[in-house]
């Protein structure tokens, strides 16, 4: 079983550190939810796993199947079986859904392959219609050119068929923290709800209190300030969810 461990992270964004000792173990088959206020380093989290340039990693590891993955690029993050999604996807305009996701998933295969010639077209075919249909989504989806002109929630599907096509071990999804963007929450939910089992471990990343009314991670922790200061089960975000986060702050209150 493939776990990802984040062993007392600290990273910095220039000269200012973001995130500040945080520790966190996610394994294949759970789902967890790492939940807190704006600018607590939710997506410094994200990014830093992602191998952003501008997040510099000053103390602390992680690692995945054995290996560091701090040292690995961020495509090679990809092919070891990490998926991260992107709070604010890119447009590719040019390379369709279809195309980019053949690429990507070819690119895995001859990772642990060299000599893999590619999955056969019509098995891709097959294999991308099954993954819409399991995601609710048009076919003509795949014909379009990468979140060109995407609505926030067809990025947010374009990123879990993504995911679906992919089979990555590891999922992390970061959120973006605008209240408008409950139906981006809700597609993510249920990409992760019909995907979800023993093969694919997800750690999903939100503001979002009401996270527990779409999705059920077994593992609910709340970050203020750079660590991550509370953990529990989907009780816990319920908490947040009547409470808010007022009372972890006062309770937290000498470190923050
Ligand atoms: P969250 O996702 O939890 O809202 P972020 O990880 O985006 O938090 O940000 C954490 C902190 O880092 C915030 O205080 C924010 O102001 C700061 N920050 C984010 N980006 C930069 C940057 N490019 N330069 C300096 N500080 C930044
Ligand atoms: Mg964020």
């Amino acid at each position: 079983m493939s776990e990802l461990i984040i062993k007392n992270l600290h990273v910095n964004i220039g000269d200012k550190e973001i995130l500040k000792g945080l520790d966190l173990t996610i394994k294949q088959g759970e789902i967890h939810a790492i939940m807190g206020p704006n600018g607590t380093g939710k997506s410094t989290l994200a990014y830093t796993l992602m191998g952003h340039p501008n997040y510099t990693v000053t103390q602390g590891e992680v690692h995945f199947k054995g290996r560091n993955i701090l040292e690995l690029e961020p495509d090679e993050r990809s092919r070891e079986g990490i998926f991260l999604a992107f709070q604010y996807p890119v447009a590719i305009p040019g390379v369709t859904v279809a195309n980019f996701l053949r690429t990507a998933l070819n690119a895995r295969r001859r990772a642990v392959n060299a000599d893999d010639k590619g999955m056969p077209i019509p098995e891709f075919r097959k294999m991308l219609k099954e993954k819409m249909e399991l995601l609710k989504m048009d076919q003509a989806f795949a014909g379009r050119y990468l979140n060109d002109g995407f609505s926030g929630g067809e990025k947010k599907r374009a990123e879990i068929l993504q995911m679906a096509a992919l089979r990555p071990e590891i999922a992390v999804l970061d959120e973006t923290d605008s209240g408008l963007d409950i139906d981006a929450l809700r597609i993510v939910a249920e990409g992760v709800n019909a995907l979800s089992g023993p093969e694919l471990g997800v750690l999903v990343i939100t503001h979002y209190q009401r996270l527990l009314n779409y999705i059920k991670p077994q593992f609910v922790h709340i970050m203020l300030d750079g660590r991550i200061v509370e953990s529990g089960g989907p009780d816990l975000a319920l908490h947040l969810e009547e409470q808010g986060y007022d009372w972890v702050r006062e309770k937290y209150e000498e470190i923050v």
